[in-house]
């Protein structure tokens, strides 16, 4: 039997361990992908500490997976051996629950898969997954650039094209990590006048980098009151996982304006008057299904969205995976496979 290299987490809290597996075959409805390149996420934390209720080990990570069909499973149609995809954290839905019917398949309470949690992830030479998860990667972009796009970018992507903010309007990124060096060239791109802010003045230079007209450094200054200068934001987007940073931005969205969610904070404060007053809200948005991860891939090669990304083989997966939690990465930790 060939085998392949799979970095796998053993137990709740275990390190990475390289182990040799045999290639998995993919059943029916499943599609095998020869792994490329796989980001790593913030999120894949929650199998390495064993976070997640019910995981079972071990388990290999990765929910930011670029690579090439290898095999197709028994009825799958939509698929064939040679096409560059993309597998990102949602791993499928049954369908016809409820939700499913819809069409909030993120929302399924029958099947409701998560890559790299539900089954193994793309920490591997290959892996299996369901047809429904698969996206398409065009070719104008690299494993390696299109990798983090499948976690880090549909989520900043989808949260900002499916907020109320439209052209022109004040639209602001709280954070300039991983999401938020994403989240400030979208929103550049898709017309917004883009508020980046961050702690400290030194974040000022990336920001302009990336196209944001303005810069708020919330140390220095009060980014509630910044925002209400230039009008108020009609929608904020908060990367960051910190809950009083969050808090601290909510005065100064504009009449309707939202502060949407998706750094996975513990809490957040929020005034009921400030949200009464101005018919203000706060909601969460979560990354997406397969076909917004194609939409996003798309839509960077459009506009020449890239994500910064610091790469490592493989068998470095201990040290990259370190990288990523230090928060001193620029921006996003990419594992390659060498194919
Ligand atoms: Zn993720
Ligand atoms: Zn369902």
């Amino acid at each position: 039997m060939p085998k392949m290299r799979a970095a796998q987490i053993a137990r709740p809290g275990g390190s990475f361990e390289i182990v040799q597996r045999e290639i998995p075959q993919p059943g029916a409805g499943w599609v095998r992908i020869k792994v490329q390149a796989c980001g790593i996420c913030h999120s894949d934390s929650l199998v390495k500490e064993g976070h997640w209720p019910g995981l079972q080990y071990p388990r290999v990570p990765g929910h930011e997976v670029v690579g090439i069909v290898d095999a197709v499973g028994a009825g799958v149609a939509q698929w064939k051996p040679g096409q560059r995809v993309g597998v990102g954290w949602h791993g499928g839905h049954c369908g016809h629950c409820d939700a499913c019917r819809s069409g909030d398949f993120f929302g399924c309470q029958v099947a409701l898969q998560v890559t790299g949690i539900s089954f193994d992830g793309g920490y591997a030479d290959y892996m299996v997954a369901p047809a429904i998860a698969l996206a398409l990667v065009p070719e104008d972009l690299s494993p390696v650039e299109a990798a983090p796009l499948m976690c880090a970018g549909i989520t900043t992507y989808n949260a900002l094209r499916n907020s109320n903010a439209r052209p022109g309007d004040v639209v602001a990124v709280l954070g300039l990590g991983g999401l938020g060096h994403l989240g400030v060239q979208y929103a550049v791109k898709m017309g917004f006048k883009t508020v980046g802010i961050a702690r400290g003045s030194d974040k000022e230079p990336l920001a302009r980098k990336l196209g944001a007209q303005h810069y708020i450094d919330s140390q220095a200054q009060d980014p509630a009151a910044e925002l209400q200068k230039l009008g108020g934001a009609k929608v904020i987007v908060a990367t960051v996982t910190n809950g009083d940073a969050m808090s601290a931005v909510q005065g100064g969205l504009g009449r309707n304006g939202t502060l949407v969610v998706i750094g996975a904070a513990e809490s957040l404060q929020v005034s009921p008057l400030v949200l009464i007053s101005g018919r203000r809200s706060v909601k969460g948005w979560y990354s997406g299904t397969a076909v917004d991860s194609q939409d996003t891939l798309e839509f960077s090669v459009l506009a020449g969205v890239r994500s910064m990304n610091e790469v490592y083989p493989l068998e470095k997966v201990a040290e990259a995976y370190e990288r990523m939690m230090s928060g001193k990465a620029r921006f996003r930790v990419v594992l390659t496979t060498g194919l």
